[in-house]
């Protein structure tokens, strides 16, 4: 039995002041909200200050990258005992936003899931083929890439702890969805591929997000899936209505 995750990633978005308003207002729904994970990933300048909100709470605190090196002289970069001193437990790992603009690549990627996993946080880990790909047909190939070289030489009981979300790069901020049933194939090959990577029992456990223009009105029908166990939302986590919405879902 999965437990459903939802995460949200405010990505270079918020203040200090207005993170710790959206976390207020996301506090007052979640009471009401059982049986799933939620976490929010804001930017690092926040996490400090939304943490003491966070104790006690059903609401957990992701970041968005990490450094792979335990400290050193890596300018600007944050290492990942940083994360866990200001009350992280997640970490998005491989966003197609810093496999675009920052040169992450699959290799960083694998470096970085150890990394978090060495101090005890949960890798959210993404993946997603772009448009070009999707057209020529190629895009279980790109997907099918990036999880077996992200999560090389990882034992069983270390992919066990991992989150992966796919996120088809054509559809995050577009407002373009892939149909649940094509995000629903996607993510049984990916669980295919986790099962002859570490076994079936292993792959039975892990959790598979959905991301890309996730919305209020289009999670439930995601979520009926099997193979979706959750969705990592842009857009629609920066509001509290439409983020309570979200982790409301049927
Ligand atoms: C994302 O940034 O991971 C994402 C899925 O964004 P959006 O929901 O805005 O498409």
């Amino acid at each position: 039995m999965r437990t459903p995750i939802i995460a949200g990633n405010w990505k270079m978005y918020k203040t200090v002041g207005e993170a710790v308003d959206l976390i207020k207002g996301l506090l007052v729904g979640l009471g009401q909200v059982h049986g799933r994970e939620v976490v929010v990933c804001p930017p690092f300048t926040a996490l400090y200050a939304v943490r003491p909100l966070l104790i006690g709470t059903n609401l957990a605190l992701g970041a968005q990258d990490l450094h792979y090196e335990p400290q050193g002289a890596f300018t600007g970069a944050i290492a990942p005992t940083m994360l866990t001193d200001v009350g992280c437990r997640y970490v998005i790992i491989g966003h197609s936003e810093r496999r675009q603009y920052f040169g992450e690549t699959d290799t960083s990627v694998n470096r970085k899931i150890r990394a978090a996993l060495t101090v005890g946080l949960t890798p959210i880990v993404c993946v997603g083929e772009v448009k070009a790909e999707r057209d020529r047909g190629e895009a279980e190939l790109v997907v099918g890439r990036q999880v077996t070289a992200g999560l090389a030489d990882l034992r069983p009981a270390e992919v066990a702890r991992l989150v992966i979300a796919y996120e088809p790069v054509w559809a995050i901020g577009t407002g373009d969805t892939a149909t649940p049933a094509d995000a629903q194939a996607m993510h049984a090959t990916i669980r295919a591929l986790l099962s002859k990577q570490v076994g079936a029992a292993t792959a039975a456990t892990v959790r598979i997000q959905y991301g890309g223009s996730v919305k209020p009105e289009n999670i439930d029908e995601l979520m009926a899936q099997p193979d979706i166990d959750g969705a990592l939302v842009g857009g629609a986590s920066l509001k509290a209505e439409s983020f309570l919405r979200i982790v409301s879902f049927q």
